[in-house]
């Protein structure tokens, strides 16, 4: 008796409960003009979700998403200053140059200010860029006739200064381009060329006589190995031989939407800290990786720093046959790689991607027995320290 008592009291309880709690959610009166107030995420950029691409840090270094070219309408673009930090925002990028064309500010003079003030977009976007911590770089794009080419130049402190170097009758003459970066290098500014094979004959990038004197003068610091997704190996081959910090830029001139997973091309930058020193200390030193299509282009020391601090690894298990290997991969990065054999271990299989945010087990066949502890050989086919060479590296377990 005693025994059947308590489950049934208990169910009385329980329904008891729901029946209350039910009775509070019907009793409410529905009143068609009460307002049902949801989380605020309408109209403001703040409540958004964001998905940025997550990097490790390096042996102390900040790695920075840069993109260091960009349009709005005060030159050829098409959006508002304020809408090119607002997307960077929403991709989760530390920090934008918006580089106009300097000599083709007048483009939409009668509709905002260009011709006059060549700093308007700059200042138009800082009230925005400040609010969201995207650090905003003043910098303009000075744009002549192939083979001279466009260059852009980072840290204008006062553009309008460069506006005597413009011909306004014909805005693409080459014939001062010297003493119009000479200008921008006197104000401080970092310069690099663009996109080396647009507008080229042949659609090829050549090293002219302009530019090996550009070069000699200290005016071409940096150089865009990939514009818009466009690589160049023999870009990225003059950037080592020449010491030449190497880019990826978006050159936008349209409104952009991001797709998930799919990030604009960025120059990763290796900075001390995350501010506008940072970045200019790290453009200086050479310390930046070309990003695009998920291919990195950059120095083996700095890729190397982004597979170590991406990819956490440990042993699931070991027999005298096998030991099988488990690779987590903490960023955002894939790594297309190939296995190779060692003096130790045989890999099961020769091809491996690791995808950012996954985990990947790996299976080697032991050469030399059992072991919980060891290293194996891999090539990193989308990290390319060289033209024409993919990373060659090694991971511990
Ligand atoms: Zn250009
Ligand atoms: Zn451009």
């Amino acid at each position: 008796m005693k025994k059947k008592f308590v489950p049934a009291l208990f169910l009385l309880l329980v329904c008891g409960i729901h029946a209350a709690q039910g009775q509070n959610v019907s009793a409410r009166p529905f009143n068609p003009q009460t307002p049902v107030a949801y989380p605020k995420q309408m109209g403001s950029i703040l409540t958004e979700s964001r998905l940025p691409l997550r990097l490790p840090q390096v042996e102390g270094y900040e790695v920075l998403k840069c993109d260091f070219h960009m349009h709005t309408v005060f030159s050829d673009g098409s959006v508002w200053p304020v809408t090119r930090v607002e997307e960077a925002f929403r991709e989760g990028l530390d920090a934008i140059a918006i580089t106009e064309h300097l000599e083709f500010h007048h483009l939409h003079a009668p509709d905002v200010n260009g011709e006059e003030n060549l700093n308007r977009e700059y200042e138009i976007a800082k009230e925005t860029a400040e609010r969201l911590g995207v650090l905003l770089i003043p910098g303009t794009e000075v744009t002549r006739e192939v083979p001279a080419g466009h260059f852009n130049a980072l840290f204008v402190k006062d553009g309008n200064l460069l506006k005597p170097f413009i011909n306004t009758s014909d805005r693409r003459d080459p014939s001062n381009l010297t003493e119009t970066l000479q200008a921008a290098r006197e104000q401080g500014c970092f310069i690099f060329w663009n996109h080396p094979s647009f507008q080229h004959p042949r659609g090829e990038a050549e090293w002219y006589d302009i530019h090996e004197q550009l070069y000699q003068k200290g005016l071409i610091m940096g150089i865009e190995v990939a514009n818009s997704n466009m690589y160049i190996p023999l870009v990225q081959q003059w950037a080592e031989e020449k010491g030449l910090t190497m880019f990826s830029n978006s050159d936008y001139h349209g409104s952009v939407g991001m797709q998930h997973g799919c990030y604009r091309p960025m120059t990763l930058v290796f900075a001390r800290e995350r501010s506008l020193e940072g970045i200019r200390e790290a453009l200086d030193s050479r310390r930046t990786v070309a990003f695009a299509q998920n291919y990195l282009y950059g120095e083996t020391s700095l890729l190397e720093g982004l597979v170590k601090g991406s990819l956490r690894v440990r042993c699931l298990s070991s027999t005298p046959e096998q030991t099988v290997v488990e690779i987590e991969n903490l960023s955002g990065l894939s790594f297309d790689i190939t296995l190779a054999e060692n003096g130790s271990y045989r890999p099961s299989t020769s091809a491996c991607l690791l995808r950012g945010g996954y985990t990947t087990a790996v299976v080697l066949k032991n050469v030399k027995g059992a072991s919980r502890h060891g290293q194996f050989k891999v090539k990193i086919n989308n990290f390319v320290p060289h033209a024409g060479s993919v990373l060659e590296t090694e991971i511990a377990f």
